[in-house]
């Protein structure tokens, strides 16, 4: 990949994450998507200076011009998040022809629709149903269109990988009575699955549950707060990690074709 697509794609991706983060922020607040972008604590319209991706929270210092008040990491670091990831993508699944272009924007799309999820998981501890059944509602498209050829029907194991491995899940949210595991992460490695096989879920599913219990051990360590059992973690962004580590950099934790062989002989 040359210099120039990378830049164009980083930028790219950072001005769509800009609107990444006023799509989570506005979302069930009532406000809706259009309309100026306002300072949230004094309500200054934004000029365009104070709007450009990255930039401007560096030039601003991260503050509001005219009421000083601090401004959200989240609006660089989802920028940044989602230009990285475009690059990503596009490096991934490079539009070439006709049918490889279709999959480049499934992907593109799903980058957008999970950054948006994570960005929600994080701050508020739920995975909103009308983003996560688009995200689903994709992974299904993606089964039969674009990749090798336009048009092809999934192999059973492919149909399967969703269910299969969002069945866990499930049943952790059920035992645990709705504790350990929200529905929501269920239905989210549900569009996983789909979007990766059996072999390539099971590794994302493997690869996000040690990255949480590093990233867990080390907060509690740096923090010496004392463990809560109550505490929630918001496991999707994990899970969507353990997604684009396994989807772009073809990370096995666990042989995929004896997983996929071992559990394809009980069905
Ligand atoms: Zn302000």
């Amino acid at each position: 990949m040359e210099i120039f697509p990378i830049i164009f794609s980083f930028i790219f991706g950072t001005i769509i994450g800009s609107f990444l983060n006023v799509v989570s922020l506005r979302f069930n607040t009532g406000t809706g998507i259009g309309g100026r972008s306002k300072c949230m604590s004094c309500g200054k319209t934004l000029t365009w200076k104070e709007l450009v991706p990255l930039f401007s929270f560096l030039w601003q210092k991260g503050s509001c011009k005219k009421c000083q008040s601090k401004i959200s990491w989240q609006y660089p670091l989802v920028e940044f998040v989602a230009g990285t990831l475009f690059v990503l993508v596009f490096f991934t699944f490079p539009p070439t022809t006709l049918t490889t272009s279709i999959t480049t924007l499934i992907y593109l799309f799903a980058t957008c629709l999970l950054l948006v999820i994570s960005a929600y998981d994080i701050k508020h501890k739920i995975i909103p149903d009308q983003f996560v059944y688009t995200f689903i509602s994709l992974s299904v498209v993606n089964l039969f269109i674009g990749g090798v050829s336009l048009w092809h029907v999934p192999s059973i194991s492919a149909i399967v990988a969703g269910p299969l491995i969002a069945l866990p899940f499930v049943l952790l949210w059920w035992i645990s009575k709705y504790r350990w595991m929200g529905l929501g992460d269920a239905k989210l490695v549900l569009g996983i699955g789909w979007f990766l096989g059996i072999g390539g879920g099971v590794n994302a599913v493997v690869l996000s549950f040690w990255i949480a219990a590093v990233i867990s051990v080390a907060w509690l360590l740096i923090t010496y707060r004392k463990f809560k059992a109550r505490t929630e973690v918001p496991f999707g962004p994990y899970l969507i990690l353990g997604m684009y580590l396994v989807l772009v950099f073809h990370i096995q934790v666990l042989d995929v074709q004896m997983v996929r062989e071992l559990l394809m002989s009980y069905l």
